[in-house]
Order: structure tokens, then C-alpha cells, then sequence
């Protein structure tokens, strides 16, 4: 039996323009914001049409020591060039990068993911210290 687990795929973003690419600080105090910003493409550019294109972006944070994840956000990006007069004629295309920003007490790691309307879902992670 597939498990969805098995088709989250991972790589350097340096070298495969479909993994999302997260910029957070590595360290930070207790009770500050963690502000992070989640891209795809930033890199190597990933195609953005209406035939193909990142439909959407997740993130998590996971605790240290504990077992399941929390959702900190999940943006979706709705136009990808469509109008009246069919597929990629409009000028409005959504850039999928986004920001969000949390609160953590402990230490953890983000968790985010991405979803290619034609080459999957993919994945990356960044470990956080907060003191
Ligand atoms: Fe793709």
C-alpha cells in the first residue's frame, strides 16, 4: 500500500527548483516573533503558467520532544494567468512566496511544504534555537 509519506520528495534548493525554500533565523529569544518565509523557484526559477505552477504552500512547526506538528499556515495561489480568453492570457500570475510568523517557547524545527500542479509535493526543514 502507497503512503503518502513516500511521495513528499526532498533535494538541495540549490540544484532542484521545486523545493520550498525556508528563510527564518536560526536562533532567537524566548517570546520573540519567528518571522519565515517560505519560497519555491528561489534559485532556479520554477515555471509559472497556467498549464504549470505551485498551487500551494504549507508550514509546520514541530517542538522539540514532541510528537506532532503544529500548522502554522497554509497559503493557496489561485492565479495563474487564466482569463476569458483562455490559458495564460492574463498578466496576473501569483508569485508562490510567502511570509508567516509565530510564537515558540521552545526549541523546534519548521516544517514546509509545497505542491507543483505537475511534479508533486515536496518538502524541506530548518531547526530552530530559541533561549
Ligand atoms: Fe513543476
Amino acid at each position: 500500500m502507497a503512503e503518502i509519506k513516500e511521495l513528499f520528495q526532498s533535494a538541495d534548493w540549490k540544484k532542484e527548483k521545486h523545493v520550498p525554500v525556508i528563510e527564518a533565523p536560526e536562533k532567537l529569544r524566548k517570546g520573540e516573533l519567528l518571522k519565515i518565509t517560505v519560497s519555491v523557484g528561489k534559485e532556479i526559477s520554477h515555471p509559472n503558467t497556467t498549464e504549470h505552477h505551485i498551487r500551494w504552500i504549507e508550514a509546520y512547526f514541530l517542538p522539540d520532544g514532541e510528537k506532532f506538528p503544529y500548522q502554522v499556515a497554509r497559503f493557496e495561489f489561485t492565479a495563474h494567468g487564466e482569463s476569458t480568453q483562455g490559458p495564460n492570457t492574463s498578466t496576473v500570475f501569483t508569485n508562490p512566496e510567502v511570509s508567516a510568523s509565530l510564537k515558540s517557547d521552545k526549541s523546534g524545527t519548521i516544517l514546509a511544504s509545497s505542491y507543483c500542479n505537475i511534479h508533486g509535493v515536496w518538502q524541506n526543514s530548518k531547526k530552530i534555537t530559541v533561549e
